[in-house]
């Protein structure tokens, strides 16, 4: 079914390309180079202050905010040319579960010689994924897993010696490579995704365990316990799952520092030393002596409908091949419970990826058509956990397998050109190899992000692509600028992060300066157009923790 719409699509977008009547943005103001920078920065404002607008409401899925942004992208996308890219449809719908857990949990530990309670918010935080109105651990064992982390091909496995079959498990944040500085283990300094939060309930849920609690530390978390206790409280969306998450950890939560070193005490045990012994290789688990935990949680669980939208121009010679490219179209909505301007607009995060996708889809389509499929995917409830991109790594509308890369876009650059590009999670693939060509055509030069420790890698939209094994580059405008240097340029970024971020001040401003957005935009649209015109599928780098999943599923190439 799926080749016979792909090549019906081919046909169709044979006669429409390069046909006069579309809409292209990208070559109507200057004539003699149809890509040229001013024409990409005039159609980018017109998306951007659209998109964030007051009128779409700080595009929050499941709102009207939702249906103005679907389908301003799908007329777009229709007026350029570009096909829809889910069958024949531009939409996927994406179903989520949004729960809310009551805020009066108390987590109970127990044993012959302790005995203490931990209050929700302050002294711990506790949730659930399981999509069900009450969930609760009774009398369960604890035990200190360390990291709490398998990793065959680093030879590493916290579990090995122990059964958490419906214990508790108290697990570190970061990995042995963060804690130790050392950077023969794992990435050193660098976060891998062992080091991530959600990796440790994934891996506590699949080892059987009932109970996952994180210990909080800023520094290896990235981040203070107000973001954790603020983030997990109130509404949080998921996935609506079939089996509604039963086989995952009942319970998922975290335990500040000064809970922790309390429960290690209360069981003869000293917190920092099991934590410098966790990052040495041959770590085994610890019990807690005879301690038990209880937590029970209420959960009010409302479902709804969101949709990422896709649109695609199929390949000439190997549709099923494909370079995919997304950004989020949702924001966080309106707030009534903030005063004043209420709306989170979202303009640079991230109505300009957004409008980025559009440009792209205009620009490859001035092209001639070329030999891999092009993807444009615009995800759904990035800001609520990833899960538009999430949904569509497991419910793809092209295999896997020859899915040859993701490059996503999420907040582009306002501030002007600026001479470097930053690969977040630098050294991975060997899509980096592209980027540096793209860049050095623009005499722009690459580095890594400078605090690889805080794991932005595992925070955007293509990280679901690496999950299932396909390489994906995420990269961004440095702050080294071309006209104002590199102090500038820093001052400028951070003013956005003190300021705007997740802000309603993250408004559009017909003054901002889009030349580096749309020098960005050339550059991975150089890399894509590469790809779609190659036989090659670029690779993850030796020691990866994405490549063995890859080698796995391109077995099943022809
Ligand atoms: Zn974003």
């Amino acid at each position: 079914m799926r080749n016979f719409i792909l090549s019906l699509a081919s046909s169709l977008l044979l006669l429409s390309c390069g046909d006069p009547s579309n809409e292209s943005i990208v070559n109507s103001t200057n004539n003699s180079n149809n890509s040229s920078a001013t024409s990409i920065e005039d159609a980018l404002h017109e998306h951007i202050s659209i998109l964030a607008s007051d009128e779409y409401g700080g595009r929050a899925p499941a709102t009207a905010g939702e249906e103005l942004t679907i389908n301003y992208l799908r007329d777009k996308f229709t007026a350029l040319g570009a096909g829809p890219g889910n069958g024949d449809s531009y939409f996927q719908s994406v179903a989520v579960t949004e729960l809310t857990t009551a805020s009066d949990a108390i987590l109970y530990l127990q044993g012959s010689d302790y005995e203490a309670s931990f209050n929700y918010g302050e002294e711990m935080m506790v949730g659930t994924q399981q999509q069900i109105p009450y969930v609760t651990v009774q009398g369960s064992e604890v035990v200190f897993v360390g990291y709490g982390i398998v990793a065959p091909e680093r030879n590493w496995n916290d579990y090995a010696s122990v059964d958490v079959t419906d214990k508790t498990v108290i697990i570190l944040v970061n990995d042995p490579g963060y804690a130790t500085q050392d950077e023969g283990l794992f990435n050193g300094n660098a976060m891998t995704y062992y080091g991530r939060w959600t990796y440790k309930y994934e891996e506590a849920a699949r080892q059987g365990a009932a109970a996952a609690l994180i210990v909080h530390e800023t520094g290896p978390a990235g981040y203070g316990w107000e973001v954790v206790s603020s983030s997990w409280s109130g509404p949080q969306i998921g996935l609506e799952s079939e089996n509604l998450n039963g086989d995952l950890n009942e319970i998922e939560g975290w335990l500040t520092l000064d809970s922790a070193e309390a429960i290690f005490e209360g069981a003869g045990l000293n917190y920092q030393e099991l934590k410098a012994a966790a990052a040495q290789p041959g770590f085994e688990a610890v019990p807690l002596g005879d301690i038990q935990a209880s937590v029970s949680i209420e959960n009010s669980v409302r479902t709804s409908t969101s949709q990422n939208v896709i649109a695609a121009i199929p390949g000439s010679e190997r549709p099923d091949e494909t370079i995919i490219y997304t950004a989020h179209w949702d924001h966080l909505g309106i707030n009534p419970e903030v005063e004043g301007d209420n709306i989170y607009n979202g303009a640079a995060d991230n109505a300009t990826g957004t409008a980025g996708l559009l440009i792209l889809a205009d620009m490859h389509m001035q092209q001639e058509q070329p030999e891999r499929t092009i993807v444009f995917l615009a995800v759904t409830a990035e800001e609520s956990g990833l899960l538009g991109s999430q949904w569509y790594a497991e419910n793809p509308s092209y295999p896997i397998e020859t899915t040859v890369a993701n490059i996503n876009m999420d907040n582009l650059n306002t501030f002007g050109r600026m001479r470097d590009v930053v690969v977040v999670g630098a050294s991975s693939s060997e899509l980096e190899t592209y980027l540096e060509d793209a860049a050095s055509s623009q005499d722009r030069y690459v580095t890594a992000e400078p605090n690889p420790e805080r794991g932005y890698y595992y925070r955007s939209d293509h990280f679901n692509f690496a999950k299932v094994g396909i390489p994906a580059l995420y990269a961004e405008s440095g702050e080294d600028s071309v006209d104002n240097g590199r102090e500038w340029g820093a001052a400028q970024a951070q003013e956005y992060t003190d300021n705007r971020y997740h802000a309603p001040g993250d408004e559009y401003d017909p003054n901002w300066d889009l030349s580096g957005a749309a020098e960005d935009i050339r550059m991975y649209f150089e890399i894509a157009t590469r790809l779609a015109n190659s036989s090659d599928f670029p690779e993850w780098f030796e020691g990866n923790e994405f490549k063995a999943i890859r080698d796995t599923s391109s077995s099943a190439r022809q």
